[in-house]
């Protein structure tokens, strides 16, 4: 599904990131917030908690020691070899806006003095589509996991497949999802708004634990489209975080504040 609906997910996800300025608004309480006071707050609002999607980057510097990431497979880059229209000026923009070469950065950092491999997508790249590149770098990510044996952290944020490479990014699925099940080492995966379609129906719902942060649009097929398929109304909250733990569909969820302490304590239970 992600094939054909990522693009509508992009959509209505963009009005949740946060704009340039001094000042902005909360999409979700609507309160007029002072963006330095955001940022310093991990990017929650600092009225309803609402989390606001954060980079790559930012995710990096909350979970990781001194924000370390010793990164791996740092030069693979997309291939345009569908010839897809627009793909590669897609590509150059998101390059240029994130200063990425694609919608994942992996390698070894530490959490509390833990050893971990970690894996942090990033929604500014081509809505943290999964191509070609990001489902190598999740394999190698898993493989250097278990070679190492030490624990794998993912922080997923998706809008699924990348539908400008065709099939091939169908095939990063069951890569990624075979990959795991050689993996003997626990696995964290990490939930943030939005992981949904083909990352959500592979590695981000195979964690040995599964957390989502509050309030995360979670799922396979948007709502839309399962209300028209089972012709039904579908109750409120319908695949956000809250909705899918009451479901068994998650573990926990856990705030951005929390994030790196209870990591951390699954870490030590785990290993
Ligand atoms: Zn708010």
């Amino acid at each position: 599904m992600g094939l054909f609906r990522r693009r509508k997910v992009k959509k209505t996800e963009e009005k949740k990131s946060i704009p340039d300025g001094a000042w902005m608004k909360c999409d979700n309480c609507g309160e007029i917030l002072y963006r330095k006071e955001v940022q310093n707050n991990l990017y929650v609002c600092t009225k309803c908690g609402f989390h606001f999607r954060v980079s790559s980057k930012v995710y990096r510097a909350l979970l990781l020691d001194d924000g370390k990431l010793i990164e791996q497979d740092s030069g693979l880059e997309p291939v345009d070899f569908l010839k897809f229209k627009d793909y590669a000026a897609k590509i150059k923009k998101s390059t240029q806006k994130t200063g990425l070469k694609d919608a994942i950065v992996c390698g070894e950092g530490k959490i509390n003095g833990i050893e971990v491999e970690a894996c942090f997508m990033d929604f500014g790249f081509i809505g943290g589509s999964m191509g070609s590149v990001v489902g190598e770098k999740v394999k190698r990510a898993i493989y250097r996991a278990r070679d190492k044996n030490i624990p794998l952290i993912i922080v997923s944020s998706s809008g699924g497949a990348r539908m400008q490479e065709g099939i091939i990014s169908l095939m990063q699925m069951a890569k990624t999802s075979a990959a795991l099940n050689l993996l003997k080492t626990p696995y964290i995966s990490i939930l943030t708004n939005p992981t949904t379609a083909g990352v959500m129906a592979s590695y981000a719902s195979l964690g040995d634990v599964i957390i989502a942060e509050p309030g995360a649009l979670l799922g396979f097929a948007g709502p839309r489209v399962i209300q028209q398929t089972i012709k039904q109304e579908l109750p409120p909250g319908f695949q956000r975080s809250e909705f899918m733990l009451e479901h068994g569909m998650i573990d926990m969820i856990v705030t951005r504040h929390e994030m790196k302490e209870v990591v951390t304590t699954l870490l030590k239970h785990l290993s």
